[in-house]
């Protein structure tokens, strides 16, 4: 059977690295053997997955250079690709489950459910369901079958769970651990699970090659298999990308969208090639490789499960090789491809030929909309307002990162002085003084041109990380 194999993003941020990390290990397997590499877009959760986080994801695993055989975007004999256009498909197996004894329909109500958490807590006992409605006939069931309810998963009670994962030989676990798994949610929408393996075997994946933070919710993924009488495909859980402190990454201490990476100048080949050498090795100390030799060597045995860390550092001097290896005029050319472009140029100029008399004070007055992080040094005591301390400042725009990363919609200027302004307000402090914080925050200067212009040109992802470093900076400030 000719190997089949997928990334199945779920469109409910933005892009991030650890997608295109799986999908690269993903799409040198399938090259390397002849396969199919499917993308498929796992949007489930109805109320946080966006179309525009999906063309996001779609446009980033583009820019990076990673390209897919059947999508959503491009059909093939599959699909839909998308888990919203199969909520069908999913209701049809959940039955079938449920015929085979597999499943079962619960109706007990939220208030049972967190009755029984509570119970529970005080008791110091496992949470989870404790299956009253598995008790129920098959027959009284189906007749209340009009009511609300979820269908679940009936976990094996004892007994030991056991699946083979490729780079880690058996991994077993305890079958009374798990609870009954919510398959299909009482809008009739499946969870992740019942999808995501009706999914891979409708689409006849061999291999699931996915992060390592899936596997224990592999147990339950076999039991379904079993359950539909399937045969499972083969797992491949990929070490997780850390941190420089080892924590599993996260974008409060290290950036994770593509994006931050795509405005800072890092070549898409670099980006590869740096996830290439996450937890992998192309052989003896060879750090430098393109993507064609990378699928030209590839074998899992060459995975290590030691952390692999996600070191900036590393990252640029990587970078570095391959701007050298460019000419000077290759190297304008990925300039212009970057933030040297016209239209960016532009939007740039728009926004300070108020403050210019002449075109040679352009340059000196823009460093800012073309650096990724920038040097506080001069002007670290305008960061915080008077009156306030560098502790008061730092928890301010920690707390103000977290609403950028939670701000729906397009990153434009009104939107984002509709949030500083509510922000101001729920923290406490004049708006006039967080908007000169951010100011500083966003251009190492005391004076710019109009903030949330100036945000929204900068981008989302360079503004996020900005907030962040200055966060860092202000906390390490006395008083
Ligand atoms: N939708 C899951 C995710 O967001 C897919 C995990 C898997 O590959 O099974 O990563």
């Amino acid at each position: 059977m000719s190997v089949r194999v997928r990334i199945a993003p779920s469109p409910t941020g933005d892009p991030h690295v650890g997608t295109a990390y799986i999908a690269l290990f993903n799409y040198c397997f399938a090259r390397k053997e002849g396969g199919q590499f499917i993308l498929r877009i796992e949007d489930t959760d109805r109320t946080r997955s966006t179309k525009e986080s999906e063309d996001a994801i779609l446009a980033a695993l583009a820019w990076v250079g990673l390209s897919w055989d059947e999508g959503p975007d491009k059909g093939g004999p599959y699909g839909p690709y998308r888990q919203s256009e199969r909520a069908a498909i999913y209701r049809e197996h959940a039955d079938l489950l449920i015929a085979r004894g597999k499943a079962y329909r619960c109706f007990c109500t939220a208030e049972r459910l967190a009755e029984l958490r509570e119970k529970q807590k005080q008791a110091k006992q496992t949470l989870g369901y404790d299956g009253l409605c598995r008790e129920l006939g098959a027959d009284q069931a189906a007749a209340r079958a009009g009511e609300p309810h979820v269908v679940r998963l009936a976990m094996p009670r004892t007994g030991k769970l056991v699946f083979r994962d490729e780079l880690r030989g058996d991994l077993e676990f305890d079958a009374a651990q798990s609870d009954d798994q919510v398959l299909l949610k009482t809008d009739g929408f499946p969870t992740y699970h019942l999808a995501n393996v009706v999914d891979d075997h409708l689409m006849q994946i061999t291999h699931v090659i996915r992060a390592e933070e899936w596997i224990s919710s592999t147990p339950k993924h076999v039991v379904l298999y079993e359950g539909f009488g399937w045969t499972a495909p083969k797992f491949i859980h990929m070490p997780l990308l850390r941190n420089a402190d080892k924590s599993k990454i996260s974008k409060r201490k290290n950036p994770v969208s593509l994006g931050y990476y795509r405005d800072t100048g890092i070549l898409p080949e670099t980006m590869l090639n740096f996830l290439g050498l996450m937890g992998w090795s192309i052989g003896g100390d060879r750090e430098k490789f393109t993507l064609a030799e990378m699928i030209d060597g590839f074998s899992f045995e060459r995975i290590s499960l030691g952390g692999p860390v996600f070191d900036l550092e590393k990252l640029a001097w990587l970078n570095g090789l391959y701007l050298r290896d460019l000419s000077p005029l290759e190297l304008v050319a990925r300039l212009r491809g970057w933030r040297l472009d016209d239209a960016y140029l532009a939007r740039v100029a728009g926004l300070v030929r108020e403050r210019m008399r002449r075109l040679d004070e352009f340059v000196p007055q823009v460093d800012y909309f073309f650096a990724g992080d920038l040097d506080y040094t001069a002007v670290a005591a305008s960061l915080v307002p008077k009156g306030k301390t560098g502790g008061d400042v730092a928890a301010a725009l920690a707390a103000f990162a977290e609403e950028l990363d939670t701000l729906r919609g397009p990153f434009v200027g009104p939107a984002l002085e509709a949030l500083g302004r509510a922000f101001a307000e729920k923290l406490g402090w004049k708006t006039k003084e967080l908007f000169m914080t951010l100011r500083v925050v966003m251009t190492a200067r005391t004076a710019s041109p109009p903030l949330f212009e100036t945000m929204e040109v900068l981008g989302k992802d360079i503004c996020r990380r900005r907030v962040r470093q200055a966060a860092e900076l202000a906390a390490r400030q006395k008083g």
